[in-house]
């Protein structure tokens, strides 16, 4: 183990924070917390034609979110700093002037067509290579001609022939590649800027990151990266690549199949700390039964080891039920901020109603065990707010019936009577009256909830009552009284 853990998470800000990005971002924090090591954020932006710039606020956002605050980086500092790529231009510079000096990499003049016909060529000739590394063997008056005609160049680091270039990789093991099939990499583009294996490379030295984790997209871009530390006669730092997320069908996780942003996630009422848990798990395990589990006793259990080489499966019914065990824990109150903006959108609450109102935390209290996100919990909530305007059809048939009036003018009669209008005092009230009476409770139960809710599934109908409270529950049977007069003709 290197002496300092230093890790960093270096996303292309080219668009959302992704399922993928965000586990790289949670391992490497996971990571840095487990060995009290430095996590680092660095903004790897150099590829200007992809920049966004909403994708970089979206970013820290949801990081933000996650909860992966990072200890040196944007927004923040550090000794090492600038972290965004795009401050650190004069670097990457020098150090590629370096390596032409040092003829572990030269000049390449080879026109974008060129460069296009050749590597055309190649391809037919099932070459291994798309470059015929015309440039590399340049001689020093060709090259001052070139330069004193300002011919626009690349620099391209010189690919050894004949070598394999070995890594052991801290999941996969023993890794070899021959450095034959490797094109002479660039490292510095026509305008200037780095390419993606330089800066990154340059950066991970100077930021003194011990170890490199990421996905394993990345997995054939280290072999070159190795040798780029070789020509630069730096140590590199040890390298783990991330099993593939797959969806559930097996095929690559698709935007469509799963891969949305984090952000969404947030938008659909999952909360954070159950996508945390959920993320961690893609490819990650404690290597015991647990699997909820909070950010300590993940941080607690953390290790490489555990890191499968196997792709892990991305399944979204399992977020949903993980994020369902993270809504009973809540209480309501801690609901209440993220919930009332949605019920606002909603149109449940006027403008002018305030999140203090007990109506809101009852109805998050009663719904947020049945429901398996945020706006679950939303879209049952209506009849918490609105009088219903309609009942639910199949639930008319089952539970009005000719009879159903006369047992609502009883019961508004008993509910009138009612000192206390209470969960315990309704319970109490309805099984006298069922016991008096012959009716059974349920066909005294279902009906009220119908007339109450407008549907027929929902919490625990006495809590529910005194959820709405005496003055609705009557103005709601009474509406129901007017409707099974109405289409009394209809019932059984
Ligand atoms: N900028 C690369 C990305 O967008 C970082 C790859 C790496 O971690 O080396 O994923």
């Amino acid at each position: 183990m290197p002496a300092e853990i230093r890790v960093r998470f270096a996303p292309s800000p080219t668009g959302y924070l992704h399922v993928g990005g965000a586990r790289t971002a949670l391992f490497n924090y996971l990571f840095a917390r487990r060995s009290g090591g430095t996590f680092i954020l660095r903004i790897e932006d150099t590829d200007r034609g992809r920049f966004q710039e909403s994708a970089l606020e979206e970013i820290y956002q949801s990081l933000r979110w996650l909860g992966l605050d990072w200890d040196e980086g944007p927004q923040k500092g550090g000794e090492v700093g600038p972290y965004i790529q795009s401050e650190r231009l004069d670097r990457y510079q020098k150090y590629a002037d370096q390596l032409i000096q040092s003829e572990h990499a030269y000049r390449c003049f080879c026109t974008p067509q060129r460069l296009e016909e050749v590597r055309l060529k190649r391809e037919k000739e099932k070459q291994s290579t798309g470059y015929d590394r015309l440039c590399r063997d340049l001689t020093p008056a060709q090259i001052e001609e070139n330069l004193a005609q300002n011919k626009p160049y690349i620099v391209r680091l010189k690919i050894p022939a004949g070598r394999t270039v070995s890594f052991n990789d801290l999941i996969r093991g023993k890794i070899d590649y021959q450095s034959d099939i490797l094109d002479d990499l660039v490292l510095l583009k026509t305008d200037g800027f780095p390419t993606y294996h330089l800066a990154n490379v340059v950066d991970d030295h100077a930021m003194r990151i011990s170890h490199v984790l990421r996905g394993d997209e990345w997995i054939a871009s280290t072999p070159r990266h190795v040798l780029l530390y070789e020509a630069f006669g730096w140590t590199p730092p040890l390298f783990a690549h991330m099993p593939v997320i797959l969806d559930p069908s097996g095929g690559k996780l698709s935007k469509r199949k799963g891969a949305a942003s984090v952000m969404d996630y947030k938008r659909t009422g999952i909360l954070p700390e159950a996508l945390f848990n959920f993320i961690a798990f893609l490819g990650w395990s404690p290597g015991d039964e647990r699997e909820k589990m909070g950010r300590e006793e993940m941080i607690e259990a953390f290790s490489l080891e555990n890191i499968s080489p196997k792709a892990s499966v991305f399944d979204e019914k399992k977020l949903e039920w993980m994020n369902g065990l993270y809504l009973h824990d809540h209480s309501a109150e801690s609901l209440v901020r993220d919930v009332f903006p949605l019920l606002k959108a909603k149109g449940f609450i006027s403008s002018e109603a305030n999140e203090h109102d007990p109506i809101v935390v009852s109805a998050i209290s009663l719904l947020k065990d049945r429901s398996r996100r945020l706006t679950e919990i939303v879209e049952n909530a209506s009849y918490f707010f609105i009088d219903p305007v309609s009942y639910e059809e199949k639930a008319v048939i089952k539970y009005f019936a000719k009879g159903t009036k006369a047992v609502f003018e009883t019961l508004i009669d008993k509910l009138d009577g009612m000192i206390e209008f209470n969960q315990v005092s309704l319970d109490k009230l309805y099984h006298e009256y069922s016991t008096a009476s012959g009716v059974a409770i349920g066909e005294l139960i279902h009906p009220t909830r119908l007339a109450v809710s407008g549907v027929s599934f929902g919490p625990g109908l006495f809590e529910l009552m005194q959820a709405l409270g005496k003055e609705t529950v009557f103005r709601r049977i009474k509406t129901a009284i007017s409707w099974l007069e109405k289409n009394s003709a209809t019932l059984q």
